[in-house]
């Protein structure tokens, strides 16, 4: 069959798809430089394809200007056609980064973080996904048998993040029927989340070619496990020397770090709306579920927003380089630029507010009443996406974070997705999801 190739310039949009368009890839020097076009009614495309109300409508020219260091070429030798994919800036016309580009979201909170220690953020994610539920099998949480029944998946995944650049950590059959993790290493600020998305993609490319379907929607019924992505975040000096950890501070936790975890945990309610952004999101969040349901610290516990991480050996250096603090409110609903700029913005907001280091809980918490709760100065999470948003609308430090008119325009976004998912009752709103995801 006759073929010319074609490069996807794609931006990671507000329902956490990877949108955009595709050029021949005869042209990538020029659209490297010049873009190709978009509109800003596509930052209102929901999940399940429908437009929310825009504020633009019909009106407007964007550019999707494609990060050359992000250029993404697998080829799975299978004799399907090869993989070509780069991640994009949405740009205006004349050349200004957009105030709804998720991307550039992200640089302006890192720019904030270096702005006010010098750091910068090291972050890991680890993303969880399923596959269709008739190939689930009982008997397979970790065991080799899963694993080796999934192996050939597991290998052009790892082939295809090879191909990438990504870098690889580990691949495992994990707890839930038919689910796995695959999680990449750290990278350097934006770097991160580009990685996250690429990742998805190629875990969705790589179980197609194996005649199967993977979903990493929130979860699959709400008896059942949830897809979290974790993000494991830790902080270095222009030395590329760890600053996470001091020796001689409760949990090991250095003032930048405590500071930035008090932030997070302090601001959950009104982030959560981004980093856990779907209707279903709020199913997965509950306790005893192994994710997060309070805005709580734990140390080395599953069951909290955010987890101190362990970490193996003696040696102090050692130590300080493994050393790092885990987001588990997350999953892949969200776009990771954004998720991943809520929380550096949040982080931020607790070093400039100077706050004090949270204390580990080590109880049940939902056992607590809500009085108990609030006297150790802890919250239940919202327990709906609409709670959720309303926290993020009323909250106007979190709105001064972001660019003028973002947060409604992320809300109105939401709505937008709401409006369709309120038509969709029990199974089927679950099924709609699995199939986004
Ligand atoms: N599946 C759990 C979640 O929804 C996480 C399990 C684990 O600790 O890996 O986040
Ligand atoms: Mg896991």
């Amino acid at each position: 069959m006759i073929s010319d190739p074609l490069v996807f310039a794609a931006t990671s949009d507000f329902a956490g798809k990877m949108r955009g368009k595709a050029f021949p890839a005869s042209e990538l020097e020029k659209r490297l430089a010049r873009g190709i076009g978009w509109v800003p009614t596509n930052a209102l495309i929901t999940c399940f394809d429908t437009i929310a109300e825009s504020p633009f409508g019909s009106l407007g020219d964007l550019v999707l200007i494609p990060d050359a260091d992000t250029f993404t070429e697998v080829d799975f030798k299978d004799g399907s056609p090869v993989e070509r994919f780069v991640l994009s800036d949405i740009h205006t016309p004349e050349g200004a980064p957009w105030f709804g580009c998720t991307r550039g979201i992200l640089k302006s909170a890192l720019d904030r973080f270096d702005r006010l220690t010098g750091l910068s953020v090291n972050a890991a994610f680890e993303h969880e996904f399923q596959l269709k539920a008739e190939e689930a099998r009982l008997g397979e949480a970790f065991s080799l048998q899963g694993l080796s029944r999934w192996r050939g998946l597991g290998e052009t995944v790892m082939a295809a993040m090879e191909q990438a650049g990504l870098k690889k950590d580990s691949f495992l059959k994990e707890y839930g029927r038919s689910q796995f993790e695959v999680t990449v290493k750290p990278e350097i600020g934006v770097k991160s989340a580009d990685s996250a998305a690429i990742l998805r993609e190629l875990v969705h490319m790589s179980v197609r070619r194996h005649a199967s379907a993977a979903t990493f929607t929130p979860i699959i019924d709400p008896a059942g496990v949830g897809n979290g992505v974790h993000i494991h975040m830790s902080f270095l000096n222009s030395e590329g020397e760890p600053c996470t950890y001091a020796a001689d501070e409760p949990y090991g936790m250095s003032q930048v770090s405590a500071r930035f975890v008090a932030g997070i945990l302090k601001y959950l309610d009104s982030i959560v709306a981004f980093t856990a952004p779907s209707k279903i999101s709020y199913a997965r969040l509950t306790p005893h579920r192994w994710s997060a349901a309070f805005n709580n610290l734990g140390y080395r516990d599953r069951e909290a927003s955010v987890r101190i991480c362990p970490v193996v050996g003696q040696d102090p250096a050692s130590i300080a380089r493994q050393f790092n603090f885990e987001f588990r409110a997350a999953d892949a609903a969200a776009s990771p630029h954004l998720l991943l700029a809520a929380l550096v913005h949040a982080g931020c907001q607790g070093i400039e507010e100077e706050l004090s280091p949270r204390t580990p809980t080590e109880e049940d918490l939902s056992q607590l009443s809500g009085e108990e709760l609030d006297a150790r100065g802890l919250y239940a999470l919202p327990r709906s996406l609409e709670e959720a948003l309303e926290k993020l609308g009323a909250n106007k430090i979190v709105h001064g974070w972001f660019p003028e008119g973002f947060v409604d325009l992320y809300i109105a976004h939401k709505n937008g997705e709401l409006a369709k998912a309120d038509t969709l009752q029990g199974p089927d709103l679950y099924a709609a999801y699995s199939e986004v995801y």
